[in-house]
């Protein structure tokens, strides 16, 4: 693991000022923001991930789970995912949510990892995870390992000829059956990004994960009011029964009345 310098921001905009001195938020950033860090330390101690400056954002006011004005919900970026899970709101009105999130990582990452850095976390792909591999998302123009490769928990879906990887995310593939809203802070003011649009798939640039530019905070998920009478499940098929990825994973939001689905929004993940 490279050196690099700590610094403890007390505000959001001093956490902002901070990091939009890096030149990407994407990968190869120079500056990079840690919450729960169960993700960014790892990559670090591989070498994936070489940040000169570390912002950490834990004492910021961003961990509340709280109603919003029109009856939504508002889920602070630094929520852990323990207290997102078992949330009496999540339980009662986003039950899919808790599902998901109990179905990934351990208790103790769980008590860690924040709703943020879950929605920021990086693909499980081996060869991403592994510097002597050739990688277009580590290294643009370097090639795809993956392809040919030991690929059997990689997408099928959204794919491009130069990267096959996933999102890992339980929580991510719950956020998108519930049409979660990304709220965004940066040096040029705040932006709401519906889930759907806040990540990129490949394409030519594996190494553009989502629409972040640098400065730029995750401050919070925001969900609609819940639908009525409505029925949730999440689905994950994996190798073992606890402690793993997914292989497949689905969120299913439906409502169903007069023998009628009103209705239905399924999410796919893994
Ligand atoms: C052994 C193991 C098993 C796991 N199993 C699962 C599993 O089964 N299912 C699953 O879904 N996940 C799993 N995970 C992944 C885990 O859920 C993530 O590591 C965790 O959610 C990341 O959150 P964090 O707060 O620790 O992020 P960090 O490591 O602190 O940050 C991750 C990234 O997000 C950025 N970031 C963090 N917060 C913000 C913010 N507010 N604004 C902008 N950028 C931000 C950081 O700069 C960094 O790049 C597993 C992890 C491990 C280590
Ligand atoms: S699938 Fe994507 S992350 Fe994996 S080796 Fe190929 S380019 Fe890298």
């Amino acid at each position: 693991m490279d050196s690099f310098t700590f610094t403890q921001p007390t505000t959001v905009d001093q956490a902002i000022q901070a990091a939009a001195k890096s030149a990407t938020a994407q990968q190869g950033a120079q500056i990079r923001f840690i919450a729960g860090g169960t993700t960014l330390v790892d990559l670090m101690k591989l070498n994936i991930e070489r940040p000169h400056e570390i912002v950490d954002i834990n004492i910021l006011p961003l961990d509340r789970v709280e109603p919003s004005p029109d009856g939504g919900l508002i889920i602070g970026a630094l929520a852990r995912n323990s207290d997102v899970a078992h949330h009496p709101i999540v339980l009662r009105d986003y039950p899919v949510l808790s599902q998901a999130l109990l179905s990934g990582a351990s208790p103790q990452l769980r008590n860690m990892a924040t709703t943020g850095g879950n929605l920021l976390q990086r693909t499980r792909c081996v060869y991403f995870r592994d510097t002597a591999h050739a990688c277009n998302k580590r290294e643009p123009g370097t090639g795809c390992s993956a392809i040919g490769g030991h690929n059997r928990m990689l997408a099928i879906l959204g794919t491009s000829k130069d990267c096959i990887a996933t999102n890992p995310s339980d929580q991510n593939v719950a956020l998108t059956a519930l049409e979660a809203t990304i709220q965004i802070q940066g040096p040029h003011g705040k932006r709401s990004i519906p889930i759907h649009d806040f990540y990129l798939v490949p394409g030519s640039t594996p190494n553009r994960e989502n629409v972040l530019e640098p400065g730029e905070i995750i401050t919070s998920v925001t969900l609609p009011p819940p639908i009525a009478g409505a029925n949730f499940t999440y689905l994950k098929l994996r190798d073992r029964a606890a402690y793993e990825f997914a292989l497949a994973s689905a969120a299913i939001v439906m409502q169903v009345s007069g023998g009628k689905i009103q209705h239905i929004r399924v999410a796919l993940g893994a």
